[in-house]
């Protein structure tokens, strides 16, 4: 089959890694992808906004299947332009896609359905939040409705500190429209852990639970990231908590979509917070996979990614059983000198002939004019490995880190430390 992967980050390079290892694939390419991705896929200059560019190469080349990573097409309905197309596509449409699209969509949906999560109100008014916020005290989370790239989102610790987020987001309108509405959340504790499932509508097949660390530095200290590192399984996590996840959020929120009209199809993202008591509650769905949750995740998969994305596109899922193994994945983020904030790009990366003990994913690189790897983003490289344990995974993920070398390396040295 010929499949084409729309996105360019470690998501994408690990999609595509996956899916050159399936004997049913023939012809895979990548659009626009990376200078990783060229290894595994070929490359098509076409950027992932360009649906009409992106399906008529699509239907000029025979292809079976496009696969899309990243959250913004889908919310734009990149899903339902290839439908048109008549090119089958894994990934939500746009009806299904607002699950991650809009925060006050989802709490509504889950305040319906009764799938545990924060308490929380929803405001059109600076005035009135700010009695609600004020009425209900600190530690309080504020959150901008719409998309704001991760940065929406303040869990205020002092009623200024809430004061002052309402305001960016309702009267400096920092985000745009995404501003427009906010929701007020009750502050949650406990430790995160990261769901992913596959879903076809009713039927749901999680994945293995995966940690993200999204502060830039050790010990969860400094600004929020896209995420500097992964790790799965959570030992610590109790098998039944997991199934209490799948049980009664993953599992309930699939149907609710199908009730609402809004059938999901692709990869539902569920951020969740398990409390101090054990009890998992949402912080969060995604409807696509997470970066850098895949790298660990599909690391641990055993069967064909290729048959797994079939099986949802075509409502088959409740006849396949997905895989895993049984290893420890790792997956440590290199970034470029002053992310999350500015940072340089065009320096060149040395060292990655010498990676022994694990899988690189590229992300934000590019081939410079004389065909050398470089820094062209904040978060540059995923480097991925697995062993029997936790431990073991990160002994060699962080050999191969010591290996590569670029003006401005940043990481945390400290991913997966919290299993040991
Ligand atoms: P991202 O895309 O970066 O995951 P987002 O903009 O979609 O973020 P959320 O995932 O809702 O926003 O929140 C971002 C982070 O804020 C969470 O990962 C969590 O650490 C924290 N957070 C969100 N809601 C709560 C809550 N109710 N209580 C405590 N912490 C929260």
């Amino acid at each position: 089959m010929n499949i084409l992967v729309v996105g360019r980050g470690g998501r994408e390079h690990t999609i595509c890694w996956k899916l050159s290892q399936s004997p049913k694939v023939s012809k895979l390419y990548c659009a626009p992808g990376n200078a990783g991705i060229a290894s595994v896929a070929e490359l098509v200059a076409i950027n992932e906004g360009e649906f009409d560019k992106l399906t008529a190469w699509a239907k000029a080349n025979a292809i079976d299947l496009a696969v899309i990573g990243p959250e913004d097409p889908l919310f734009e309905g990149i899903a339902d332009a290839f439908e048109a197309a008549g090119v089958k596509v894994f990934g939500p449409s746009k009806a299904a896609a607002i699950i991650e699209g809009s925060k006050s969509f989802t709490k509504d949906l889950m305040k319906k359905y009764n799938i545990p999560t924060a308490a929380y109100e929803t405001f059109t008014d600076f005035d009135t939040a700010l009695a609600y916020v004020k009425a209900q005290g600190a530690p309080i989370v504020i959150k901008a409705d719409g998309l704001a790239a991760g940065k929406g989102v303040t869990v205020a610790q002092t009623l200024p500190e809430a004061e002052e987020a309402l305001r960016t987001i309702m009267l400096d309108k920092a985000f745009g429209q995404a501003g427009d509405k906010v929701v007020i959340e009750e502050c949650l504790f406990g430790q995160e852990m990261s769901i992913l499932s596959f879903v076809d509508g009713e039927t749901v097949r999680p994945m293995p639970e995966a940690q993200d660390h999204k502060p830039i530095f050790d010990n969860d200290k400094g600004p929020n990231t896209g995420g500097m590192g992964t790790y799965s399984p959570v030992p610590h996590m109790p098998k039944s908590v997991y199934d209490e996840a799948v049980r009664t959020i993953i599992e309930p929120t699939a149907r609710a979509m199908v009730a609402e009209g809004r059938t999901f199809r692709g990869v539902l993202f569920a951020g969740l917070m398990i409390t101090p008591e054990g009890k998992p509650k949402t912080i969060e769905f995604n409807c696509r996979f997470g970066d850098p949750e895949t790298q660990v995740v599909l690391s641990r998969l055993e069967s064909d990614l290729l048959d797994l994305f079939l099986a949802t596109v075509d409502g088959r899922l409740a006849e396949v059983q997905p895989k895993w193994s049984d290893d420890s994945a790792v997956c440590v983020v290199l970034a470029a000198g002053g992310y999350p904030g500015s940072y340089k790009k065009g320096d060149v990366i040395d060292g990655l002939d010498a990676v022994t003990e694990s899988t690189v994913f590229h992300a934000g690189t590019a081939l410079d004019a004389d065909g050398r790897i470089v820094t062209n983003g904040g978060r540059l490289l995923g480097v991925t490995a697995t062993g029997a344990t936790i431990d073991e995974a990160r002994r060699k993920a962080y050999t191969d880190v010591d290996r590569i070398r670029y003006e401005g390396k940043q990481y945390r040295t400290d991913i997966g430390k919290k299993a040991l």
